[in-house]
């Protein structure tokens, strides 16, 4: 084995830039994450405490059901149509889902027109999800990709952390324009990262010298076609994630192994991989579908707004230890640092005219 190719993906990557040459990122991330055989999501149940990062919907049941009650009000603004899919990308353990779900019982009419969809990719965690939605009474239809979604009704679709595990390509603004940084074979013949020697012709902009330019052509794509699917078949879309309001130049990738950060190169396959979110570019492309994209919200302010506090002291009166629950809460919705409630944030897309759901008719003002 070959200095510094640690895995057994690094040793295909490297066989593949040998073959090729080096690879743009998003090949390398598309791969570290998604290969049938080593990608790191294909192989594992990476959440929780033992694993390598939480996410909102297993931090308390709370997330998923304030945003499942979110779309079933959603339903009802629709007119309350008699068939409708309700979707999430990336589900994980199917969490979000499940208490999506169970909250979406105080609207019963809305769980009879309900289908359960999901959209993943990884065959370990479609049984997680498969077993989540049994528990809970229901049976999903999963999709490798979005195309194959039902065309012939309303959409309502949930994302959580999905887009920010897209793919992501950058360029660096050199003296001769923006190159493309690829991951190549250093001098050891490990993995490293350089830049290509022509620059990429189709940046029509100009930015600061040596100014990183990140930019995800896959959940650009994917948001247009949302985009589309709602404007033709009606419905709405939450997506929570983190990453920022405006876009900006820098370098976002980073690598997470047991809650730490670790390098992007270092073990493929082995390490989760993710990159900030740019909501103005997601926006702008769910418009571009013939979507409307409303506010921007923080994580914060929509749950606040869903009234996180309210269903946390019901919780909290069954509760063994309602300490956990409000550590939950101030985990999710809290403003500072080590919260999620500002980093996290939430983009609502409707078919247009449709009135945003619930939290999302106001800006947000700790986002101005
Ligand atoms: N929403 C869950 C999981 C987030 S992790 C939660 O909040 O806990 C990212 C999820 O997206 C995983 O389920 C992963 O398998 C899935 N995923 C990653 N890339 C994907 C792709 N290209 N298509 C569909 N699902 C994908």
């Amino acid at each position: 084995m070959a200095e510094g190719l640690s895995t057994l993906l690094a040793q295909e990557i490297a066989a593949l830039i040998a073959a090729e040459g080096p690879l743009p990122l998003d090949r390398f991330m598309a791969m570290a994450l998604g290969h049938p055989r080593y990608g790191y999501y294909m192989t594992r149940d990476p959440f929780g405490a033992s694993g390598d990062f939480i996410t909102a919907p297993e931090i308390s049941q709370i997330f998923g059901e304030l945003l499942g009650l979110s779309l079933a009000i959603t339903w009802q603004n629709m007119g309350s149509p008699g068939e409708v899919a309700l979707v999430e990308l990336g589900p994980g353990r199917g969490t979000l889902m499940a208490d999506a779900l169970r909250a979406a019982k105080a609207i019963p009419a809305f769980v009879e027109a309900l289908e359960p969809h999901l959209v993943e990719t990884s065959p370990v965690l479609m049984r997680a999800q498969g077993a989540k939605l049994a528990e809970a009474g229901h049976e999903g239809q999963w999709h490798q990709t979005i195309e194959t979604l039902p065309d012939d009704r309303p959409l309502l679709i949930l994302a959580n952390e999905f887009f920010d595990a897209l793919p992501v390509r950058q360029f660096q603004h050199l003296a001769s324009g923006w190159h493309e940084r690829l991951v190549g074979l250093g001098p050891e013949g490990g993995l490293a990262i350089g830049v290509a020697e022509q620059p990429a012709a189709n940046i029509p902009f100009s930015g600061p010298a040596g100014a990183i330019f990140e930019t995800s052509p896959v959940s650009l794509d994917i948001m247009r076609r949302l985009g589309e699917r709602l404007a033709t078949q009606g419905g709405a879309m939450i997506a929570v994630d983190y990453g920022h309001a405006k876009s900006g130049f820098g370098d976002t990738l980073q690598a997470v192994k047991a809650h730490q950060f670790v390098p992007i190169l270092t073990d493929p396959g082995e390490v989760d991989i993710t990159a900030h979110v740019d909501f103005a570019m997601l926006a702008i492309a769910a418009r571009r579908g013939g979507a409307e994209a409303h506010p921007l919200l923080s994580q914060a302010t929509l749950l606040e707004r869903l009234g996180i506090a309210h269903r946390a002291e019901i919780l909290k009166r069954k509760a063994e230890k309602p300490d956990e629950i409000d550590r939950a809460v101030s985990r999710l919705a809290g403003t500072d640092e080590h919260a999620m409630g500002l980093l996290f944030k939430a983009l609502a897309i409707t078919s247009p005219g449709l009135a945003p759901p619930p939290g999302f008719e106001t800006p947000d003002p700790r986002l101005a």
